[in-house]
């Protein structure tokens, strides 16, 4: 929003489609905050100045800077209503428990609105998730469990069996099931989705969007297909992940990728893939490489996953032309990552960067 349109627009372009829920949007007038819970979404939409030019790509590319959230990531929004709905059905109360699988930033959003109201978190994550996400929980007062990526995600121990085992022994808990939960992608359909559409006035031809649970692309896209039907969703997805279509684009012989976040080998049960309309496929390198290109020219200090989701986008944006627009997801940000891929260290030994042996760690510093 241009700080001269009132946030106000938003609720009144929700009450035009009879949205029954509140919005969570924030409101930009407010000069002081009751809480920080109070400051999730209204994220800037920030023009790409360099990069899409030294592509010969002719369309404005607009990013979506959902790492300015409180939590750092997109995932505050859906975590706050999750938890919002909750309440008000009175599944929890002053001193619940909640217990989540998450790759990071949805434990972080969960841990930060739980430190505002008092409630405990115990957050099952998976071994492939950065010390740096994990540290974060820890400094909001989260009991961290650690899965190993070895086990199978339904078997016992694995990062969905996981919670389930927790919730059983651990009375006063409640499980929010980011991956099932409504909430998820009603928060993006009423929330991120409203937010880009009046940024944009009301005309996007574009936007990428990468599927971690898939409420993200699942809630604008149904948004957007109602509103804007000719704009096209591109889901982009990780080389090594098995979620786009058709499945014989995923195939590969990579069995491992780096990227948090997004990919999984099973289909999300909150992404409605009719929402999509077509699927770009991206690597590890290509994705670090576009995140610290985004750093070094563009000044964004984005994560990972917005590095791959940039990719495709950039890759899409190609057909279109001078005057339209690309609206980019990006997730979360670089502080998340500051031992992996911002370091070049990291970066070399798994040879996305040439080696400059500017270095001198041992192989088992890492
Ligand atoms: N990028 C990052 C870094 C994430 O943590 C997530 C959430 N897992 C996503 C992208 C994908 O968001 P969604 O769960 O809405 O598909």
């Amino acid at each position: 929003l241009q700080p001269d349109v009132p946030a106000k627009c938003l609720f009144a372009k929700d009450n035009l489609t009879n949205n029954p829920h509140p919005v969570l949007v924030r409101n930009i007038e407010q000069k002081i905050y009751p809480d920080i819970s109070h400051c999730i979404g209204n994220t800037p939409l920030v023009k790409l100045n360099h990069i899409p030019k030294s592509m010969g790509i002719k369309c404005d590319v607009l990013v979506k800077c959902e790492f300015l959230n409180p939590g750092g990531s997109i995932k505050d929004r859906m975590a706050h209503y999750m938890i919002q709905n909750a309440e008000n059905k009175g599944l929890l109360k002053p001193g619940s428990i909640l217990i989540e699988p998450t790759s990071g930033n949805t434990g972080i959003a969960l841990g930060m609105i739980s430190a505002i109201k008092g409630y405990e978190c115990i957050l099952v994550f998976p071994g492939k998730s950065s010390n740096e996400k994990e540290d974060i929980l820890k400094a909001l007062g989260c009991k961290v469990v650690r899965c190993s990526d070895k086990i199978p995600y339904n078997q016992p121990g694995g990062i969905f069996c996981r919670p389930m085992e927790i919730h059983k022994e651990t009375p006063n808990s409640a499980i929010l099931h980011q991956f099932w939960n409504p909430c998820n992608p009603l928060s993006h359909y009423y929330g991120t989705a409203m937010e880009i559409f009046e940024q944009c006035d009301g005309k996007v031809d574009m936007v990428a969007i990468g599927v971690g649970t898939g409420g993200t692309a699942t809630g604008i896209g149904r948004r957007f297909k109602e509103m804007m039907p000719e704009c096209l969703i591109v889901g982009v997805d990780p080389i090594g992940s098995a979620i786009a279509e058709p499945a014989s684009i995923n195939e590969t012989d990579v069995i491992y990728f780096e990227i948090e976040g997004i990919g999984h080998g099973f289909h999300p049960p909150t992404l409605d893939k009719k929402m999509i309309d077509f699927w770009l496929k991206v690597g590890d390198k290509e994705s670090l490489n576009m995140a610290r290109r985004m750093h070094k020219e563009e000044g964004i200090l984005c994560g990972g996953s917005s590095g791959t989701i940039l990719c495709g986008a950039l890759e899409a944006a190609k057909s279109l032309k001078e005057g339209q627009k690309c609206v980019v997801i990006l997730p979360d940000g670089v502080g998340n990552y500051l031992t992996k891929f911002l370091s070049d260290y990291w970066m070399e030994v798994r040879g996305f960067i040439p080696c400059t042996n500017t270095f001198n760690h041992w192989w088992w510093d890492y």
